[in-house]
């Protein structure tokens, strides 16, 4: 490899990690202020608007039921209900979250979880708001710091896994799966700079059904050792020791078990 060569690397990887880095120190920054200009709908849900009353009213309707499904999945409770912000409008949601314009429809911060005006009106309104529950629960239980040392992949197919595919819009298993024997797949077993660097260009919904469908063989191979790596992973164990403690396997194994499995269908 040549200097110039060399250099173009450095400067890739440096500029990578700062836009990683950047993107997460604001999002740390936004989310440690309190929300300004919410008014209580009720004892869990704010709004910024009159006008989101009624989407506010359709989210407490199916709120209980949502988080009892999860508590249920997961075996673990909420540390205490999420607050839920309605935000009115995609700037003051980029404001209160640190997220770039116009950001996702719906995010966790440790305030609670911000629902953006674009959420509002979507037809899987109800898996994405499921979805991000999931991810609230892992935040209150672990914290920012234990919660970002988890693989994404795994936070991801978690989310979509409980809600029922909450996040992989009109994505099929099959299409998925697909994409997953033809090679365009994730790699659960890289590290950040490696996924980062040989990441498939796939469309994100079917990233994260793929994310579900591995989560999915975590679980559906076995449930007990699933429901024991959850635990493992809630107790703030090292996520690759959860992984062998629970299945006796490493993560490289149980990916071509995996794989086995797909081909074998
Ligand atoms: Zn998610």
């Amino acid at each position: 490899m040549n200097r110039r060569s060399l250099m173009s690397i450095l400067v890739f990887v440096s500029v990578t990690l700062c836009m990683f880095s950047c993107s997460a120190i604001k999002e740390g920054i936004a989310s440690s202020r309190n929300p300004k200009g919410f008014v209580s709908y009720n004892a869990n849900i704010q709004i910024e608007s009159k006008n989101d009353e009624q989407f506010a009213g359709e989210i407490q309707k199916i709120y209980p039921k949502l988080i009892d499904s999860i508590e249920n999945k997961l075996n673990s409770k909420f540390k205490s209900t999420p607050v839920v912000f309605i935000c009115s409008t995609n700037e003051s949601f980029c404001k209160c979250t640190g997220a770039k314009f116009p950001g996702p429809r719906a995010k966790v911060t440790a305030q609670g979880i911000f629902i953006s005006p674009r959420l509002h009106g979507s037809i899987d309104w109800f898996d994405i708001f499921y979805h991000e529950l999931v991810h609230s629960i892992m935040f209150q239980k672990l914290g920012s710091h234990s919660y970002y040392t988890i693989p994404i992949w795994f936070h991801e197919g978690l989310a979509t896994f409980v809600s029922n595919g909450g996040g992989s819009g009109n994505i099929t298993d099959s299409i998925a799966i697909n994409e997953i024997l033809k090679g365009n797949h994730f790699y659960p077993h890289a590290s950040f700079i490696r996924s980062y660097l040989s990441k498939p260009k796939l469309a994100p919904w079917i990233e994260y059904r793929q994310y579900m469908l591995f989560v999915k063989f975590l679980n559906n191979n076995s449930k007990p050792e699933f429901d024991k790596l959850i635990q493992s992973i809630l107790e703030k164990k090292h996520f690759s020791k959860s992984i062998t403690d629970a299945y006796g396997k490493n993560i490289h194994t149980l990916w071509s078990l995996f794989l086995e499995n797909l081909k074998a269908l």
